[in-house]
């Protein structure tokens, strides 16, 4: 069988110059040419993943089908590659000590003192061969986070600089992410902190053989001649990442600058001459040309920071284009919003998204943006949390329960229509506990899901320790809150509409995660399609 061949990403002179993207492009391009592709992410921080990590510090927590909670990454990942990823694909520093100490607990390492090299690295090197190891992919793509020369990632870097000694110089590759400045004052680009970042990886003993430079402006032949001669790289090896108004446009850029090939060339594999970027171009193409518009409020807490609602605010892209709609997102602080000025906040919207989220800040703002939704018959959108503000907001408004709320907001609640379920009550560690991963659920036919997914049978991500309560569920149906998703192994309830109001949709699950550009999610679809209307 063909060996597995390693591609590891790293990044100098700055963070967030786009390596996820970069490495997510590259492997659609490998995968466009008849690759099995993969991309892992190794992240430095102590953290055992990022579930614990507050949306401000690091962005969306993105939700694999196997229940593990990684880095948002691993979301374009998915996004760009149609393929589901899994726990393996990604690994803190955490995670590798805390597996490194189990070990030398159990006496794996009896009589020997445990160290950075070799244990560390020897970790980090089996997670890396742990996604290629059942040669179920012919290329692996392990992106570095952070920045060389800090000194959280020097294990991982070390670990790489063995790994290509160990495989064999076809066998491995090492992609090299820099920023080349521009100068307004002196009209300039600036290779200086490329050469100073390559000294950093000459340093701890890795030759890049490819570079990507991230800029603003096109870079001329002389200035890529000048970085291919000071970083010691082949010419063809110097590759531009010129910023585009959209990340899906990346792979198109990259297949111009030839990323795809010089990566084969250098690994001696075989080119295939068809590369089938077909559904992907047309995907381009109604994006850049939208025939509608529509205004979608996302009611959430987190709003200052885009990248905590990465995933839905790419479904609505992936949505919007096969609608061949643009969709204009305002983002909505649930904190910002009161009785008295959510008509005018409201104003022109035209479908309303209540976002996931945990704890009671901005509670009643969710609460009255879907009270407003529901009574001036405006598509609905209700995701986790959502669902849950949708629940209590039917509960007090229309049955008549003046106190209703969650337990996880309001302890003492004569009406716990949102009730921890049954497996969560024990449960005091915060980490890795909650209700994690893929779960099937029931779709009743007669419902909007049942229009949108026409499947009775689906399967969707999870991660929530609420539940509804199904105490309450005669009186909610009788009163036209209607159950039409059901687990079918437990009863929990997954999916209530309205089917009286135009499309009033809350999902308990997160149909986010799954929305892909080849396959955009059909609850984003149809949300969009019914807001449209
Ligand atoms: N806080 C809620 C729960 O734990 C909702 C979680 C979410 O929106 N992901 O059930």
């Amino acid at each position: 069988m063909p060996q597995t061949k390693y591609i590891f990403v790293t990044g100098g002179v700055t963070s967030s110059l786009g390596k996820g993207i970069i490495s997510a492009s590259l492997a659609k391009l490998l995968q466009a040419r008849g690759y099995n592709v993969t991309i892992q992410k190794l992240d430095p921080y102590i953290n055992v993943d990022p579930g614990t990590l507050n949306p401000y510090e690091h962005g969306e927590c993105y939700v694999t089908e196997d229940g593990a909670e990684t880095d948002l990454d691993l979301g374009h990942y998915e996004r760009f590659l149609d393929v589901p990823t899994s726990q393996a694909n990604n690994v803190t520093t955490g995670r590798i000590y805390q597996s490194v100490i189990n070990k030398e607990r159990r006496g794996d390492y009896l009589g020997k003192t445990v160290q950075v090299i070799p244990h560390i690295t020897d970790e980090i090197k089996r997670m890396i061969q742990l996604l290629g190891s059942k040669n179920k992919y012919d290329i692996v793509i392990t992106e570095i986070g952070g920045t060389v020369g800090d000194i959280e990632s020097l294990p991982y870097i070390e670990s790489v600089r063995q790994l290509k000694w160990e495989l064999g110089a076809d066998n491995a590759l090492y992609i090299h992410l820099t920023l080349v400045p521009y100068l307004a004052a002196s009209g300039e680009l600036k290779t200086k902190p490329t050469q100073h970042s390559v000294k950093v990886l000459l340093e701890n003993g890795i030759q890049p053989d490819i570079l990507v430079l991230r800029t603003e402006h096109e870079l001329n032949s002389d200035l890529r001649r000048k970085v291919a001669l000071f970083c010691n790289v082949d010419l063809d090896s110097v590759i531009q990442s010129i910023d585009v108004s959209t990340i899906y446009e990346v792979p198109v850029l990259m297949q111009k600058e030839k990323l795809d090939l010089t990566v084969l060339r250098k690994l001696k594999l075989p080119v295939n001459e068809n590369i089938d970027l077909e559904s992907w171009n047309k995907f381009l193409i109604r994006l850049k040309n939208p025939k509608h518009k529509v205004s979608i409020a996302l009611v959430g807490k987190y709003v200052e920071l885009p990248d905590a609602y990465k995933s839905i605010n790419e479904a609505f892209i992936h949505a919007g284009a096969i609608n061949d709609c643009k969709v204009d997102l305002h983002l909505i602080h649930s904190e910002d919003i009161i009785e008295s000025n959510l008509a005018e906040i409201l104003q022109g919207i035209q479908g309303i998204l209540v976002a996931p989220g945990f704890g009671d800040r901005g509670i009643e703002g969710k609460i009255l943006a879907i009270k407003y939704a529901r009574e001036n018959n405006i598509p609905f959108l209700g995701i986790c949390l959502g669902l849950q503000c949708a629940v209590v907001e039917f509960a007090r408004n229309v049955l008549g329960y003046d106190k209703a709320h969650s337990t996880e907001m309001e302890r003492k609640t004569p009406y716990p229509v949102i009730d921890l379920m049954e497996e969560q009550k024990g449960i005091s560690e915060k980490g890795g506990t909650m209700r994690l991963g893929s779960y099937a659920c029931k779709i009743k036919k007669k419902s909007k899901v049942y229009a949108a997914y026409k499947s009775e049978l689906i399967n969707e991500r999870h991660r929530h320790r609420y539940e509804f309560n199904n105490t309450y569920l005669d009186e909610f149906e009788k009163a036209g809150m209607i159950a039409t998703g059901i687990n079918p192994d437990n009863n929990l309830v997954e999916i209530l509409e309205i089917p009286k109001h135009k499309w009033f949709v809350g999902v308990q699950f997160h149909p986010e995660y799954r929305s892909t550009v080849i396959n955009p999610h059909p609850i984003f679809v149809d949300f969009i399609k019914a807001s449209l209307e």
